[in-house]
């Protein structure tokens, strides 16, 4: 996708600080911290979003799962941290290339949603 900002961190045409990459997926600091720990984990793959999912995404989609617990740990996550997959425009989602967002640091992260 030409005009996708994360298909062009894939193809290296704007820099980010990557942490993780191999064949299918890339792993990077999010460009505004919600947290001392921010990555973000998208497939190299241009998928809009998780809605857009199919059958045949199942094992990407597990790998991406799966690279979670040692991407956040090597991050100095020890003690837990959150995933989020913010999705169409209720979920919020800015970026429509799926990414997986890995959010931690020391301290207890606050309340995710609030009810009023
Ligand atoms: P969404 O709201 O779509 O789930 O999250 C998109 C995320 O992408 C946001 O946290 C935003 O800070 C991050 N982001 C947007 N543009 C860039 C960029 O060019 N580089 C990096 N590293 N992160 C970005
Ligand atoms: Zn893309």
């Amino acid at each position: 996708m030409n005009n996708c900002i994360f298909c062009k961190i894939v193809r290296d045409e704007i820099p980010a600080k990557k942490i993780h990459e191999d064949d299918d997926i890339i792993a990077f600091n999010d460009i505004n911290p919600a947290a001392p720990v921010h990555i973000l984990l998208i497939p190299k793959q241009h998928i809009a979003s998780l809605s857009e999912t199919e059958e045949l995404h199942r094992d990407l989609l597990g790998k991406m799962l799966l690279s979670i617990p040692k991407l956040a740990r090597d991050q100095g996550c020890t003690d837990g941290y959150r995933t989020i997959i913010n999705t169409g425009h209720v979920g919020g989602q800015e970026v429509f290339h799926l990414h997986i967002h890995i959010i931690g640091g020391k301290e207890r992260l606050p309340a995710m949603i609030h009810q009023s």
